[in-house]
């Protein structure tokens, strides 16, 4: 790639699902410059302290620039016809499922989508899960069950537009800092806004809520159904809503009466003034959004609290509205774009179903596809347990670290040192995964590859190349489809360039689609390089191949969209207000500042859109109420008395093979640690600053202690990040059971029974 040294190029941040837009340069002296993108409907030119650090991540320290077998420099015809033939042969002998691909929320749309494709079209196998499922399978698998689709209905600005949001199981201040700066902005434009905190911990999102629900680990499905109930109770319901737009409402507010409000409190660890006093603000705010994260997502009943947020808005009619709505924000900058070309193991490509016959069949059809998986793979804790029991023999592990990040990785390290065969497709050498491959496959890195990705919103951003690609490192959908062309599908498989693979993704997902599928970007199914290039920041669906998508020169698609049933006297208010009627939007004076014309434009505010027309995207086109009775697991016992909650810190990012490399984002905490309340360190003789071990049935790690009253008694916070690589003994997703949702298969990284003692 040719430097345009004096050229910013548009870019967005890797980090979080937030999905930034990014303006990075490369100086004369070789020295990158970034910042925030003023003109990212994302972010506006802000940036946390993660993405303003990418130019110092950016070296070529530790780098994989050439493929390897066993440890041997090779090139790239030797190593990928041992990958291709060890599968084809693998697949012969043993079955198309004894393969498996475990792929991340860090590749690019592009990349995911030859990667399903080649799995689950030309293998045939549906043994393809990601780092993911980690992060938001729980969020996927309630949309489906409410809405018939995986459907994020609301958008950033709906934050910006309530009067009441509620934040559960996210520290959004850290996790997702410039939603939170978002909010922050908001709020003091408009100080009567209130925000609501459930979380365990008192992170330092409290800062800004003017109500924390210091929850028991797991208690929200409780909080949540006792709310419905609520509303039951209190004649909050939106009855014309209900009638017109959902089912099942009368079996799960029966099911959500199963608790009184005292039982609530029992199972929550609040007090009743607490309940009433929240539920009361929910049931007088229409304009609320719920924010959840993985504090609900990792969960064994991660699904069920989905659905329990879910059932209130639709009680409520606050669904798709501007500022009211069910948001979940996911964790890594592309989970949404893997999620849309069927990167989990239970899914289609474009949002359709794995089980669907139709589906199976359409799929196959626009691919010319042998043949199509017909049943879902196996889902990522299943999939090294697979490998652990020698029912998967190859394994190619494509940008992520599970060495480190998986529960009970301990066991998944051994399972794949004992794999006949790993590919690891990686940027870095050494990563503790890397180290275990048969085959090191170089991909080009952040800043040096071309591709799409999908944020929180259903934003779509391009991501852009501004560094020359080191080495012999390649883009990992190159990598992809020469793999496949050497299995013998060349013909589906010979993409010229990352452009040709999105118009490609477009145009399935508008293959026989009059409305029944929610993803559509059928729009941009004739996309050419030279559109591709230009092609600026995007909310599906785009629908409309008709459209004229770029009048007066690649200016945007409409944006701001939402996704609901028809408008309601709620949704009219805000119409009005966004038609200058009524004060409302605390940005307005920004945008009206936005130069018209340029090459970004902030999207129009749209007041709201159908989810389809006549309706959600279920066979009657209702929204379904999940009766959802709320039970309480324990798992603690004399020996582990404390239950283990796992999570990020502020300025490092997964395995800090990335933000690892700079030193200003360690100054902020520079060594792991395990957040325990000044009573239980009292209890179990612990001092502040002690280093102590914090085992579990499964591992143990050695960290510093950090007493604190922003833990919840009976608690203990370890950070997730820290691999042995950095710190000896502090991989905690050792400690971590390998305990999932019966529904999604996300794991319950946050609710481990565990013990703490002096070292
Ligand atoms: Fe934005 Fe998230 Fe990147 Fe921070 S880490 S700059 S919030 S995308």
């Amino acid at each position: 790639m040719k430097i345009d040294e004096a050229r910013e190029v548009r870019t967005t941040c890797p980090y979080c699902g937030v999905g930034c837009g990014v303006l990075a340069k490369v100086a004369a002296d070789g020295q990158t410059a970034v910042r925030g993108d003023p003109d990212h409907p994302a972010n506006f030119g802000r940036l946390c302290s993660k993405g303003s650090a990418l130019a110092e991540t950016i070296d070529l320290d530790g780098r994989l620039l050439y493929p390897e077998i066993h440890g041997r420099r090779t090139d790239w015809d030797e190593a990928l016809d041992l990958v291709a033939s060890t599968f084809s042969r693998t697949i012969a002998e043993h079955g198309r499922d004894a393969v498996a691909f475990y792929v991340s929320g860090q590749l690019l749309t592009e990349d995911y989508y030859v990667a399903n494709k080649l799995m689950k079209g030309f293998i045939g196998s549906a043994n393809i899960d990601t780092n993911s499922r980690l992060c938001m399978a729980s969020s996927v698998a309630g949309h489906r069950r409410a809405f018939g689709s995986d459907t994020v209905p609301g958008s950033y600005e709906d934050l910006e537009l309530a009067d009441l949001i509620v934040l559960v199981g996210s520290n959004l201040a850290w996790c997702h800092p410039v939603l939170y700066q978002r909010i922050a902005a908001a709020r003091e434009k408009r100080p009567d806004m209130k925000v609501v905190l459930v979380d365990p911990r008192r992170t330092m999102t409290a800062d800004i809520a003017d109500m924390h629900l210091a929850i028991a680990p797991d208690g929200d499905v409780a909080l949540f159904t006792g709310l419905l109930a609520y509303l039951g109770q209190h004649n909050a319901l939106d009855r014309t809503y209900i009638t017109a737009h959902t089912s099942g409402f009368g079996q799960a507010l029966f099911a959500a009466s199963a608790l009184d409000l005292a039982g609530v409190a029992a199972a929550t660890g609040l007090g009743e003034d607490e309940l009433v006093r929240f539920y009361s603000l929910f049931a007088a705010t229409a304009k609320t959004v719920t924010v959840y994260s993985q504090g609900v997502n990792q969960s064994s009943s991660g699904t069920d609290k989905v659905n329990a947020i879910i059932n209130c808005h639709l009680a409520t009619g606050r669904i798709g509205k501007p500022g009211a709505g069910p948001f979940s924000v996911t964790g890594q900058p592309n989970a949404m774009g893997g999620r849309e070309v069927g990167g989990l193991a239970n899914m289609l490509a474009a949002h359709m179903e794995i089980e669907n016959p139709e589906h199976r069949d359409r799929v196959q059809r626009f691919w010319s596809a042998p043949t199509v998986a017909e049943n879902p793979g196996l889902k990522a804790v299943e999939m090294f347990q697979a490998v652990a029991d020698g029912r998967i023999k190859a394994l190619w592990i494509m940008a992520t670290n599970p060495v480190d990040s998986m529960p009970d990785a301990d066991a998944v390290e051994a399972a794949i040192k004992a794999c006949p065969f790993v590919v690891v497709s990686d940027v870095l050498a050494k990563t503790d995964t890397v180290r275990h491959a048969h085959v090191r496959l170089p991909a080009a890195a952040w800043g040096e590859k071309d591709g799409s990705v999908t944020n929180s919103e259903r934003r779509i951003s391009r991501q852009r190349a501004f560094l020359p690609v080191p080495g012999e490192a390649r883009a990992d959908w190159w990598i992809v489809d020469e793999v496949a062309k050497r299995m013998g599908f060349a013909e589906a498989f010979s993409h010229p360039s990352p452009a040709e693979i999105f118009a490609e993704h477009a145009a399935l997902s508008a293959f026989e689609n009059d409305g029944a599928r929610d993803f559509d970007i059928g729009a941009y199914a004739g996309v050419d390089a030279e559109d591709y290039d230009a092609l600026v920041p995007f909310q599906w669906p785009a629908p409309s191949p008709g459209t004229p998508l770029w009048p007066a020169g690649h200016l945007p698609l409409k944006g701001g969209d939402r996704m609901s049933p028809p408008i309601s006297p709620i949704a009219d208010v805000a119409e009005k207000a966004l038609q200058g009627k009524l004060p409302i939007s605390p940005l307005e004076g920004e945008m009206a500042g936005r130069p018209e014309g340029g090459a970004w434009r902030r999207p129009e505010v749209k007041s709201s859109r159908f989810f389809a027309s006549g309706g959600f995207y279920t066979p009657d086109r209702k929204a379904r109420f999940i009766a959802i009775r709320p039970t309480i697991e324990t798992r603690t016992s004399p020996d582990h008395p404390l239950v283990l909650n796992t999570g990020r810190v502020r300025d490092h990012w997964h395995t800090m093979t990335r933000t690892g490399k700079s030193p200003r984002l360690s100054q902020h905490l520079a060594e792991p640690f395990a957040e325990i309340h000044p009573l239980d360190a009292q209890h179990f003789g612990i001092g502040d600053a002690d280093i102590v071990s914090v085992s579990t049935a499964d591992g143990e790690v050695l960290v510093r202690a950090l007493v604190t009253a922003r833990q919840r008694p009976g608690s203990v916070f370890v950070p997730m990040h820290w691999t042995d690589q950095f710190s000896a003994r502090a991989r905690v997703d050792a400690l971590v059971a390998p305990i999932t949702d019966a529904v999604s298969g996300q794991p319950a990284s946050k609710h481990v029974a565990a013990r703490v003692e002096r070292f």
